[in-house]
């Protein structure tokens, strides 16, 4: 069986593990510091926060830059559910812009159509799904014309780039996971960036208990510290992110040169966007997606599905009253398919992928 993902640990993670729990040092401390102060090193930004996951890091920066009830966010429809949830977690109101069908990403027309419906939004909240970045050129036009806050959720983009430039420096705030199935990971864990010294002290009050002064409580935070323990696992992580996303890219230049099947669409990768291959996401014909995935289990290659439902249409949300018709959304979510890239892979199981894929003949 050939995985979807692996987080790959080597003998210098489990090093810095021992370390830590010989220092005694265990929670959040020097090991963090020196983590997050790597880590805004590596995407050229100022400030990095590290937190307990992708989605308090989302909720945090979000309330950092003073989102809260009574505020709209634009965001995507096509993503994981902590994009929405993150906002709704600071009782701000989401609503959906449509996603472009070669891309996956948010449409920027769309955002244009969106704000014209809710001229009160003033937050936007872009996802660099699968690795590639939004095309941040018309993002950014949009941002500076409404005046609008950019919230960039870079769980899937560690290292990812447009035109040079790293996902998660061009807003107000970019935060990372750093889950196992990531780009790169800490176990559990997430991290805020910024460019801003303001934004930056809001976020480590918000996940110190609103503290600065010890048990003097200017505002009602939460425990999101980071411990060491995923602190020394990010430093190593860190120091191979590069050498991972070049091999996830390598497996998806194979991939997209040897996938030669009619029924099968290989992703897109903008001039412009250096893409990370958090996924490597095809689309297969509509009304085939059941078939392929039968023939990639009999044949032993891995796949997920992101995302089966789009957002505004999960059952959780039933209550909202968002608007759950995204045609576009609606059309890719039946078709995606993604296949393993991940560093862990051999040369000849990325070729078994390919061989694979070529072999469906689709059902009739
Ligand atoms: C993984 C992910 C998150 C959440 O990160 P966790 O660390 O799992 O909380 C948020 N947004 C996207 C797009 C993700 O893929």
């Amino acid at each position: 069986m050939i995985n979807i993902a692996k987080p790959l640990m080597g003998a210098e993670e489990k090093q810095a593990v021992l370390d830590v729990l010989d220092s005694g040092m265990i929670a959040c401390g020097n090991v963090v510091s020196e983590f997050e102060k790597e880590f805004a090193s590596y995407l050229g930004i100022e400030y990095c926060t590290a937190t307990t996951s992708g989605t308090t890091a989302l909720e945090v920066g979000l309330r950092a830059l003073g989102i809260g009830k009574g505020d709209t966010v634009i965001t995507t429809p096509f993503s994981f559910i902590a994009s929405t949830n993150s906002i709704i977690y600071t009782g701000a109101t989401p609503v959906f812009a449509e996603i472009d069908p070669d891309t996956f990403l948010i449409d920027p027309t769309s955002i244009e159509k969106a704000l014209e419906e809710h001229p009160e939004a003033k937050v936007l909240l872009i996802v660099h799904l699968f690795g590639l970045a939004c095309e941040m050129d018309a993002i950014m036009e949009i941002v500076r014309k409404h005046g609008l806050l950019l919230i960039e959720d870079c769980a899937q983009a560690h290292g990812a780039e447009w035109k040079g430039k790293k996902a998660g420096t061009f807003g107000d705030a970019g935060c990372f996971s750093f889950y196992p199935t990531k780009n790169m990971t800490t176990s559990e864990g997430g991290a805020v960036v910024t460019h801003n010294a303001e934004t930056a002290r809001r976020c480590r009050l918000l996940i110190n208990h609103g503290m600065e002064i010890r048990y003097h409580h200017d505002e009602i935070g939460y425990n999101y510290r980071m411990t060491n323990i995923c602190g020394a696992i990010g430093r190593c992580q860190l120091k191979k992110l590069d050498g991972f996303n070049q091999s996830r890219r390598a497996h998806a230049a194979y991939l997209s040169e040897h996938i030669v099947n009619p029924l099968v669409e290989t992703p897109v990768e903008p001039d412009e966007a250096k893409h990370v291959y958090h996924q490597y996401t095809v689309k297969v014909a509509l009304g085939q997606r059941d078939a392929f995935l039968k023939h990639l289990e009999a044949n032993g290659v891995g796949y997920g599905v992101f995302y089966p439902l789009s957002i505004p249409e999960q059952k959780c949300y039933a209550e909202m009253g968002f608007q759950t018709e995204w045609p576009v959304t609606d059309t890719i979510k039946q078709q995606v398919v993604s296949l393993p890239v991940h560093p862990g892979l051999s040369d000849e199981e990325v070729a078994e992928v390919a061989r694979v894929v070529n072999s469906f003949k689709g059902e009739a």
